[in-house]
């Protein structure tokens, strides 16, 4: 007997609801239905298994077949089937009113739900204009029963015919989402969600190129893989297996470096492979290549929020039907099971690295420079891991020796430590650049590390704070004698008017857009007259900044260095000398009687303000017109790739004059 009914939802329009708002997501309807026909086979495997169901069990599989002229989609198992009173109670009852519920719950947030919650059976109305199942139970005198429903609330269940056990789930496509009346959409999708789905999945027939075109074969195309790689035992896997798994996963990427399976099944249930990739220098494009499975279904392929942020950088799967999918991204996080799941992972990614590490140092060694940025970048965003990976972190030196930074703490200690008893890591981020000061700290029987990683000055900031009596300074911001103070040095003794003096010459010939801090000091007889440095902090804030992102204070100063004048060298001393002879002491223009008059302190004050005007000028052209100075400067800008344009013209016409004189008089 035929019954109608209506269908237990309390919202009357919930179908226009339902499309509204899963407007994004309407293409996850068919990764429901197979879903439940890959469950209801599976459910009759197990009650085989059990005795329970002694009959033929066939080959148990989902086939999907389209009809693109009528826009008709099936999707047809051979699994448990309903009875009439299982549609009733799964259908009509649970399904709309789960569906129902789950709307009222979340309607404010809808949006914002993750797209792949399962509203099951339902989605189909996603886009579809009439659902029908027909379905005849597994049970012993079981009648085959036709359902059927337009989209109104409004449902028909008749009995008929149906001969083979299963259920076929008969969708009219929307004529508004024809699209999913097209086979290549239906395949596409297919691909994505179901590729490794545990039942086969048949969908046409697989083709092969005849008489100049495609042609179906006889053959069904089966578009799953149903024993993926990590649903199997480490044990009978070799790493050929794996590496072949990636390629199939990432078909134009580099092999990765390393691989971790990950297998647990208590207190959580979770199985994948993790994979990591050489990421050389783009952190971004490495991101979101993870896949999230339930139960061999595809769910997303954004696990943030699910795994802490520096692991989205490794690629490969993970499965587990333990992430809870119906709920808020920005819930997820707080979950406890979702927590577990990311601190074992964290764990396990650094157990396998510390074993490659302790294990296969030189295989370890051999790829640090392409895993490093991965590491360098977890070890900054997440302290546990920071903690882990102090262990089997590595610092490369100019070289290209590899040491863990224990070590290489141990290997400097000696030579490297200053008067304030902290061990110096001398550091450079250009061999070329920085050569000369690489060879001068070298001279001096120093290690030079190599620090040319994106995230190197962060990084640096970091070991000062985890490794103990550490400093970081990098080799051109001082002179070697000033990175690594050995004793207190016997600084010049200049009064405050020669120390402007001073300051002023230097000032004058240097380029005009970077700002100076010119200071004396004694370097030596023999080295060089002139030292342009840069200041460790200054400029590391600089960078960071500058990798921040936003304008803020220490990216809008401009770049700062600071000038040594080494006193003790003959060239400066004549400079000295010249400016002694040429340019006269500032006037002293005593100040105002502290009684006198407005008038009078304002006539004094400008006075002193002209002096030293005055005072300033002739240094400056006695600056501009004294050789040895402009001479010396120039080398020191040349030595640090500061002179160009027209100050290095000059500068060789200069030197080809000097070389003129030297030579031929
Ligand atoms: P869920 O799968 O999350 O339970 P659904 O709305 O997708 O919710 O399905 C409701 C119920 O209907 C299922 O739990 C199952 O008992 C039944 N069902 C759906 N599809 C099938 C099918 N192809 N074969 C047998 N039973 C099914």
């Amino acid at each position: 007997m035929a019954t109608s009914g209506k269908i237990g939802v309390t919202t009357e329009n919930i179908f226009p609801v339902i499309k509204k708002f899963l407007y994004s997501d309407h293409e996850i309807f068919l990764r429901e239905l197979v879903a439940n026909a890959v469950d209801a086979t599976q459910k009759m495997k197990a009650l085989a298994a059990s005795g329970e169901f002694k009959g033929e069990l066939g080959e148990l599989q989902v086939r999907v077949e389209l009809d693109e002229d009528a826009k008709v989609l099936k999707i047809i198992d051979n699994g448990i089937g309903m009875t009439e009173e299982e549609v009733d109670k799964y259908i009509n009852q649970i399904a709309f009113s789960s569906a129902g519920e789950f709307l009222e719950k979340y309607k404010d947030q809808l949006s914002s739900i993750i797209g792949h919650f399962g509203l099951g059976f339902y989605s189909a109305f996603m886009v579809a204009r009439k659902v029908t199942i027909a379905t005849l139970s597994w049970k012993d005198g079981a009648k085959g029963v036709k359902w059927s429903c337009d989209g109104s609330p409004e449902y028909e269940m008749e009995p008929c015919d149906k001969t083979d056990r299963g259920t076929v789930i008969t969708l009219y496509i929307d004529d508004e989402e024809k699209e999913y009346a097209g086979k290549n959409r239906i395949q596409g999708l297919l691909n994505k969600y179901c590729k490794f789905m545990p039942v086969p999945v048949v969908f046409g027939k697989e083709q092969e190129w005849k008489d100049g075109k495609y042609v179906d074969t006889e053959k069904d195309n089966i578009i799953n893989k149903i024993d993926p790689l990590w649903a199997r035992k480490p044990s009978e896997l070799k790493e050929e297996d794996y590496m072949e798994f990636y390629r199939n996963l990432y078909p134009m990427q580099e092999d990765p470096l390393f691989y971790i399976h990950l297998n647990v099944d208590y207190p959580f249930n979770l199985t994948g492979i993790l994979y990591f990739p050489k990421i050389k220098n783009n952190v971004e494009i490495s991101r979101n290549k993870i896949q999230l499975y339930c139960n061999q279904m595809f769910v997303t392929d954004s696990v943030d929020n699910i795994v802490p942020d520096f692991l989205t950088l490794l690629h490969g799967v993970i499965d587990s039907p333990d992430i809870p999918l119906n709920v808020s991204r920005s819930y997820l996080q707080s979950d406890a099971n979702v927590k577990k799941i990311s601190t074992y992972i964290t764990k396990k990614v650094a157990d396998r690295l510390e074993d490659i590490f302790k294990n296969e140092r030189e295989q370890w060694e051999s790829k640090w420079d392409n895993l490093k940025l991965f590491i360098e970048y977890g070890m900054l965003s997440d302290e546990k891991f920071c903690d882990r990976a102090m262990k089997f972190a590595l610092l490369k030196n100019t070289d290209n020796k590899y040491f863990s930074i224990e070590d290489y703490k141990k290997a400097i200690e000696a030579e490297q430590t200053d008067k304030d008893k902290k061990v110096v890591f001398l550091y450079a981020t250009d061999t070329e650049a920085q050569y000369s000061y690489i060879e001068a700290a070298r001279a001096k029987g120093y290690d030079v590390l190599l620090m040319d990683c994106q995230l190197d000055s962060h990084f640096v900031n970091l070991l000062e704070t985890k490794v103990e009596n550490a400093k970081f300074a990098r080799v051109d911001s001082d002179s070697v004698d000033n990175l690594i103070a050995k004793e207190e040095k016997i600084r010049p003794e200049l009064s405050d008017a020669e120390k402007n003096d001073l300051s002023e010459i230097f000032r004058a010939v240097m380029p005009s857009e970077n700002e100076y801090y010119v200071q004396a000091d004694n370097l030596g007889e023999n080295a060089a007259p002139l030292l342009i440095t840069q200041s460790e902090f200054m400029r590391r804030y600089r960078e960071m900044s500058a990798m921040g992102g936003g304008m803020n204070f220490y990216g809008q100063m401009p770049a700062s260095y600071n000038i040594t004048v080494n006193m003790q060298n003959p060239l400066v001393a004549r400079i000295m000398d010249a400016k002694k002879a040429q340019v006269k002491p500032e006037d002293v223009i005593p100040d105002a009687d502290k009684d006198a008059s407005e008038e009078v302190k304002k006539t004094v004050r400008d006075a002193k303000d002209a002096a030293s005007e005055a005072h300033k000028a002739e240094l400056k052209s006695f600056a501009e017109s004294n050789e040895i100075l402009k001479q010396i400067s120039d080398l020191a800008l040349l030595a640090n790739g500061m002179l160009k344009g027209k100050a290095l013209s000059d500068f060789i016409s200069r030197s080809a004059k000097v070389v003129e004189d030297a030579y031929l008089k």
